[in-house]
């Protein structure tokens, strides 16, 4: 996206600002530290970008009550760092891509609502925001929710601005629910056919033993991280000492004739910074797609997916997959053209769910998303919080393609 303007207003100038923008009716798009604003639906170019770097402060952390307050433009690095030094973390995955492009702002993280594997044990971003304060485009400020977890005053108003995409008003600052972190932590990687991982994924979604992730591989994500190219199952575990992390390792290994590798923490990390992106500059193609999580493992078996890097949550049967363009190829990953990522959308909504298309080669001409069910809901709520249809204009989740905002251009 090229913004012709870039402000960073302090937290006192901010209201007057938004202001100011309301009067004249100019469009602007709210944004932490603008590392992934183009992707997914398009803006209008000519938009003004207000980025909230200069809100970014943490302004409570109370460890007894597992809740901290922070301001929208907090580096998610800085929250986990201080987080850590109480024993604590926000329990979230860094962002996809957090390698080359850094872990973004903790309103840029809330205003995605994407989640990744560690949401098998501890749900989503919008289950663990407690709080929020916003500017809506008008300057009229708003906050829901509170420092109290049992607090469910205003919990629509958090679950609607958790992947809003900028598009209703600028997150201020959020409060968020902490967890300790855990005493011991490691992985295991099981890797072999399909039709021995899926009976072992299903067991371990019903079984008591709670892994913190269980993530499915595509057979290129796998020969990505150097290991052989075929499908695996990567458990994230954790537990209070050795004895009882060796009895997670057998409960799990007797319900397998596969051989199951227990990786350190560390190894688990590396692994999971492989599936985030490594350090890559970014793919043309990165899609997040989401399938009822019992097609998991027919999703992963479709042969679009030869040579593609995916990862889906075995628990959420929601991942993300990145391929070069056509003609051209990511790193160590495939290519899909336009057709191909077609047909995987319709195969994502035969196994009842969606993709999006977070970035896709110039010229592509793929909508971003699709239009939801409830399309005249979503745009009635965002005439409510945005009458003049300022912010993000061209891009609201759940329409497809607004008026007066056509499309990508085809090549
Ligand atoms: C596992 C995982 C995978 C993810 N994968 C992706 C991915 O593939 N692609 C992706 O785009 N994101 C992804 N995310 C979300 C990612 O966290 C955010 O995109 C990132 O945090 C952006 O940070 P930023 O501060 O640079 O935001 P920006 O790039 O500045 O903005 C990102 C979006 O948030 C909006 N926004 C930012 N700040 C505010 C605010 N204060 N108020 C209202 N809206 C705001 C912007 O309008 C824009 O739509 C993922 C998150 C996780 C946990």
């Amino acid at each position: 996206m090229t913004g012709p303007e870039i402000l960073q207003p302090q937290a006192n100038e901010l209201g007057a600002l938004v202001l100011a923008l309301h009067a004249e009716g100019c469009p602007w798009l709210p944004a932490g530290q603008a590392s992934r604003l183009g992707w997914g639906a398009v803006v209008a170019p000519a938009c003004t970008v207000i980025r909230t770097s200069g809100l970014n402060r943490i302004l409570d952390h109370n460890p007894g009550d597992f809740t901290i307050r922070l301001e929208a433009g907090t580096p998610l690095q800085t929250v986990q760092q201080a987080l850590a030094e109480q024993g604590q973390w926000l329990a979230v995955d860094w962002p996809w891509g957090s390698g080359a492009l850094g872990g973004g702002s903790i309103a840029g993280l809330v205003a995605r609502g994407l989640t990744g594997g560690y949401r098998q044990k501890y749900l989503g971003i919008r289950d663990q925001l407690i709080g929020i304060g916003l500017m809506r485009a008008d300057g009229v400020s708003a906050k829901a929710g509170g420092q109290v977890v049992k607090n469910v005053a205003g919990y629509d108003l958090m679950r609607l601005f958790a992947g809003s995409w900028g598009s209703l008003g600028l997150i201020t600052e959020v409060t968020m629910r902490t967890m300790p972190l855990p005493p011991r932590r490691s992985g295991l990687l099981i890797q072999g056919p399909l039709s021995q991982l899926a009976p072992l994924g299903e067991w371990l979604l019903g079984s008591s033993l709670t892994p913190e992730r269980i993530d499915w591989w595509s057979p290129a994500l796998a020969a990505t991280a150097g290991l052989a190219p075929l499908p695996l199952l990567l458990l994230g575990l954790a537990g209070v000492d050795a004895s009882t992390m060796a009895e997670q390792y057998t409960a799990i290994a007797a319900q397998t004739p596969l051989a199951c590798e227990v990786l350190t923490s560390e190894r688990l990390e590396e692994l999971l910074a492989v599936a985030g992106g490594g350090n890559g500059s970014p793919p043309a193609w990165l899609l997040r797609l989401g399938v009822n999580p019992a097609q998991a493992p027919l999703l992963l078996a479709a042969p679009e997916w030869e040579g593609i890097p995916l990862e889906l949550g075995a628990g959420s049967g929601l991942g993300i997959a990145w391929a070069g363009a056509p003609g051209d190829s990511h790193g160590a990953a495939g290519a899909l053209n336009p057709d191909q990522v077609t047909n995987l959308r319709r195969r994502c909504h035969r196994f009842g769910g969606h993709l999006t298309v977070l970035s896709q080669p110039e010229g592509s001409g793929l909508n971003a998303w699709e239009d939801s069910p409830s399309r005249p809901l979503i745009e009635r709520i965002k005439h409510q919080f945005d009458g003049l249809g300022q912010l993000a204009p061209g891009r609201l989740p759940g329409v497809a393609q607004i008026a007066g905002h056509p499309p990508r251009p085809q090549a």
